[in-house]
């Protein structure tokens, strides 16, 4: 049984009102932990304690700070078996997933430990009578509000680009799945990191969410999570002027052209809805493949499909659906999909058998014959189910890939290098991936166009967004 408090100061704190709720693991539906149900106070008091901290930990010189968090890669790295088994029990995750994920974390602090040495302002040249330059400063307490999906990688894509450019944190981790972003805290405490500088308050988002956004010492906020708490935070911050950078959900086209490598792609098309079992901002859930292939494609992708294996072991492709309310949302698009006259090429309900007991596992899923215009091609589904619509021309393609509200991620499967930049530059997408379905690198910016969001994280990019410009204009 795990147990999850607030780490605030450096210190375990269990939440002032001594409530907790129940952690229930994905793999059996059973109870496997408590995490504490924190307040308006627990928040107040992590603000305070960043607003603390904050003044000598932005006074360091950049290469100071870069050493502490190159420590705090170091450490997450010697930590990687406890950190992944962690994420791994909360989430559902395959383990065979965690040593890379693990990996990406400590990426993300060694690529903002270096940067930061190189960040600087600009001299402006005003002629002989002025010294004028920019410089970048930290905004102070700066929040981090967090999904389940990827709970380690989320995190640190975040706080390391806000640490490394002097900012304190107070992390929110989704209350589901809080306990791996606890010890990501107290590890990075322990190699260095000045207490109360990088904080985690556990708790209900809906409730310590518009708290922390309605903090007068609360300088700047990054939100990764659906649209309706992104809309939410959006309000309060349009009256605050808080700045925010909004990382919010997909319906990422991945669109097959008939000149594409089709085992590969088709390889790719499988893992792109299916990976984290579909609980992937960028999941590619609409696959448009051109008609000419499309028999021969979508007997490809079935065949790949059907071979992979959901369950809750090290080596399983896809585990269980992390939340109740996530397994019983999903289910829900399968009544949608019928009323709508669909009916699956493959899967379409809940996976059951021996070893998958009551846990909360869905059948990967694929429905072909689908329209753009329909429910399950227009909504996030954030579960393993894919829809392939075809497309006849690249004109047609594009039409149909830019006919969403979304526009977080796309792919592009072809050999003519011509049509992969033409395509490339139409799309109305964040991060175009071509010939493989990847989730990029720590060094390219991530972020969406259109309901998607707004704000880049990830990249050198992502530390123009955790600083403020400043212009000093010197009459000589
Ligand atoms: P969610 O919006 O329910 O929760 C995200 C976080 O916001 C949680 O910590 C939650 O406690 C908190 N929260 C809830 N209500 C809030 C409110 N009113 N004000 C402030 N915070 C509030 O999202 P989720 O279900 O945890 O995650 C799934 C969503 O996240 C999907 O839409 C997915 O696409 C998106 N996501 C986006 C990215 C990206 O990089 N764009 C990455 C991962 C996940």
């Amino acid at each position: 049984m795990i147990r999850v408090e607030s780490y605030i100061g450096g210190r375990s704190l269990p939440p002032t009102g001594l409530h907790y709720v129940d952690k229930i693991d994905p793999r059996t539906a059973q109870k496997m932990g408590e995490v504490a149900s924190s307040s308006a106070e627990d928040v107040t008091l992590a603000i305070d304690t960043a607003h603390a901290a904050f003044p000598a930990w932005r006074d360091l010189r950049p290469a100071q700070r870069g050493r502490v968090l190159l420590e705090v890669a170091r450490a997450i790295r010697q930590n990687e078996a406890r950190l992944g088994a962690l994420e791994s029990a909360e989430t559902g995750k395959p383990g065979q997933e965690m040593a890379g994920l693990v990996d990406l974390t400590a990426q993300y602090f060694e690529f903002y430990a270096g940067l930061v040495n190189v960040q600087d302002g600009e001299v402006i040249n005003q002629g002989p009578d002025y010294h004028v330059y920019t410089r970048r400063d930290p905004f102070g307490v700066t929040g981090a509000i967090l999904p389940w999906n990827a709970p380690l990688h989320q995190a640190a894509r975040a706080i390391a680009p806000a640490l490394a450019t002097g900012n304190t944190v107070v992390a929110k981790p989704s209350e589901h799945t809080s306990a791996s972003l606890v010890e990501l805290a107290r590890i990075a405490v322990e190699a260095g990191l000045p207490a109360g500088v990088f904080n985690v308050v556990v708790g209900k988002g809906s409730v310590l969410g518009p708290v922390m956004a309605n903090h007068p010492l609360m300088r700047k906020i990054s939100f990764t999570g659906g649209l309706t708490a992104g809309q939410q935070l959006g309000h309060i911050a349009a009256q605050r002027i808080l700045p925010l950078t909004l990382e919010l959900g997909g319906k990422s086209a991945n669109i097959v052209f008939d000149d594409a490598d089709l085992p590969a792609a088709a390889h790719g098309a499988t893992r792109a809805f299916t990976w984290n079992s579909g609980q992937w901002c960028c999941a590619g859930t609409r696959l448009l493949v051109q008609q000419s292939i499309h028999d021969r494609f979508v007997e490809l992708l079935l065949e790949q499909v059907a071979a992979l294996k959901v369950g809750p072991d090290f080596d399983c492709t896809s585990g269980p659906i992390t939340t109740q309310a996530q397994f019983k949302k999903i289910q829900s698009y399968f009544a949608i999909a019928r009323d709508e006259g669909l009916v699956p090429a493959i899967g379409g309900k809940v996976a059951q058998g021996a070893q998958l007991g009551q846990g909360w596992y869905i059948e990967p899923t694929v429905y072909t014959g689908v329209r753009n215009d329909m429910t399950l091609a227009r909504e996030e589904i954030f579960g393993p189910i894919l829809c392939v619509i075809p497309f006849k021309d690249e004109a047609d393609a594009l039409r149909l890939a830019n006919d969403s509200e979304f526009g977080l991620g796309a792919g592009i499967w072809s050999r003519d290098i011509g049509r992969v930049h033409r395509v490339a530059a139409g799309l109305e997408a964040g991060r175009i991936v071509v010939n493989e379905y990847s989730g990029g690198f720590v060094q390219t910016p991530c972020g969406g166009f259109k309901q998607s969001g707004y704000g880049r994280e990830q990249g050198i990019e992502a530390l123009s967004h955790y600083t403020q410009l400043k212009s000093v204009i010197i009459r000589l």
